[in-house]
């Protein structure tokens, strides 16, 4: 296997900048892992078309993407914007206003029953994630006349942050429950759930899942204060979570985001949970075919704190660089990974007792080592196995071997992990015999190379509880069939 694989995922959101099929197979051939549908934008028509354009790509280039939706959560939003953004100039006013309608430079609509019209003068309103700052100088009818302080480019369906105004709202609306059922219509792999306050949010989504008979991967997006007081008890209900940089830095203010993101990374890494760092990660990307040195820096900063996966926002939705963007992405990780590669990552101790699983993913790590091994190998059905191999981020190639294709989008969420399909076999023996064959055949091993095998005693009880260390050595035939 090449030196030079990717191991830290790729996240990409679409919109209208990523939303033909050729558009797409471009950014899935550059790297994309994952694709990110977000409901705060976009129809429901609008997504529906791209998930099916999403697996007819993956199934052409045959390879595994997964598919996460994100809900939009209690989020003050502007509306539509004319012609989809207008520019504020610094200085100008504009006026603000509660309700529906079409946004200009002059007035603004958000759509928040209440909020706005009771904001005093002197109050600071913020949009896009910060990137704007108005300050109310007047009220007026149904909403208020502000000052713009900071301004700059204003798109359809942008954020609005009051900062100081109560938010104890529950982080599952009346809206993300219709996109949610909507979503699972459409088979989507993973969801995202904006503006977790406490575990109690991630376990109503939980149930809302169980309810619809459905298992996506739950990623619980950490952006609120409350979510980082009460990060443990989150990690303990969720599948993973999202450094969500954006509406984190407007809440705790921008200078506290670095050390919550190590925070962040370094507790779902010992609770063995992947985890995204998005945002602004190459936000000048947008306009620009090159990063800037502190985006790049950003990046290999976030792969060397242990990031399972890198996010891109703006960048692919409405970007005019999102090949380059992706790309750069990429480049930037793989870049890092050698210094992983080099000076591995401290591997947390357990708190406690651990689980036969967890032990014996722990000593999978050690034993490739011991023995100078090519690749790890997880066999699996929930996904489970495999995650917990990612996490002890094992220097050697990892192989997430599954009979079940929802299980092999679910593992593009792992570090490290190249999802592969096998038969549903009946002995163990069978079921290692067939993954050697296709790792052979793939030229992703060789015949002499030596594997350790992370799997259960027998296939029928699903228990993880032992390690094999088994040297290649395939059939004659099936090693000249190999292409
Ligand atoms: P969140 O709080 O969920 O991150 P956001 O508004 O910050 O929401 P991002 O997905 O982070 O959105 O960034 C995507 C950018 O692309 C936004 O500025 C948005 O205006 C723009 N965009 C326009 N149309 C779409 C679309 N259909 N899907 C996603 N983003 C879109
Ligand atoms: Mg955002
Ligand atoms: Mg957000």
């Amino acid at each position: 296997m090449s030196e030079r694989t990717r191991r830290t995922r790729i996240v990409a959101t679409l919109g209208p900048a990523t939303c033909s099929p050729a558009s797409i197979r471009r950014i899935v051939r550059s790297g994309v892992d994952i694709v990110r549908l977000n409901f705060s934008h976009g129809s429901h028509e609008f997504h529906a078309q791209l998930v099916r354009d999403v697996r007819q790509v993956a199934a052409e280039l045959g390879q595994h993407v997964a598919i996460l939706q994100d809900l939009s959560g209690p989020k003050m939003r502007v509306g539509r914007m004319d012609e989809d953004a207008a520019r504020l100039r610094t200085g100008s006013e504009v006026l603000v206003v509660e309700g529906h309608g079409v946004g200009t430079a002059e007035q603004l609509f958000v759509e928040a029953a209440g909020v706005v019209r009771s904001l005093e003068p002197g109050r600071v309103i913020r949009l896009a994630d910060g990137q704007l700052e108005l300050r109310v100088v007047a009220r007026a009818d149904d909403g208020v006349v502000c000052r713009v302080v900071h301004g700059g480019t204003l798109r359809s369906r942008q954020g609005v942050n009051v900062p100081g105004l109560a938010q104890g709202v529950k982080a599952l609306t009346r809206k993300d429950r219709k996109d949610l059922e909507f979503g699972l219509s459409l088979g989507v792999d993973a969801v995202a759930l904006s503006f977790v306050q406490d575990a109690s949010d991630v376990v109503t989504l939980r149930k809302l899942l169980a309810r619809h008979g459905a298992r996506p991967f739950v990623v619980a997006k950490i952006e609120r204060a409350g979510a980082l007081d009460n990060l443990d008890a989150i990690l303990d209900v969720t599948g993973g979570v999202m450094v969500a940089r954006g509406d984190l830095g407007v809440e705790i203010g921008v200078e506290k985001v670095p050390m919550a993101q190590k925070h962040i990374i370094r507790r779902a890494r010992a609770k063995r949970r992947p985890v995204i760092t998005a945002t602004q990660m190459l936000e000048s990307m947008i306009e620009r075919p090159t990063p800037t040195r502190a985006e790049v820096s950003d990046v290999a900063n976030a792969v060397l704190e242990g990031t399972d996966a890198l996010m891109l926002s703006g960048e692919t939705a409405v970007g005019r660089y999102p090949v380059e963007a992706v790309r750069t992405l990429a480049n930037v990780a793989m870049e890092a990974e050698h210094e992983i590669a080099r000076v591995p990552s401290p591997i947390h101790e357990p708190d406690g007792v651990e689980d036969p699983s967890q032990a014996v993913t722990r000593a999978a790590r050690v034993a490739a080592r011991a023995v100078g091994a090519r690749a790890v190998l997880g066999f699996t059905n929930s996904g489970r196995t495999a995650r917990l191999v990612s996490s002890m981020r094992p220097t050697r190639a990892v192989f997430g071997f599954t009979y079940v294709e929802a299980t092999a989008r679910r593992m593009k969420f792992f570090w490290g992990v190249t999802p592969m399909m096998i038969h549903q076999a009946s002995t163990v023996a069978g079921m290692i015999e067939e993954a050697e064959a296709l790792l052979v055949a793939g030229r992703l091993v060789k015949k002499g190379d030596r594997l350790v095998i992370v799997c259960g005693q027998q296939v029928t009880t699903g228990a993880t509880n032992s390690i094999h260390i088994h040297t290649v050595d395939p059939p004659r035939g099936r090693q000249a069939r190999a292409k």
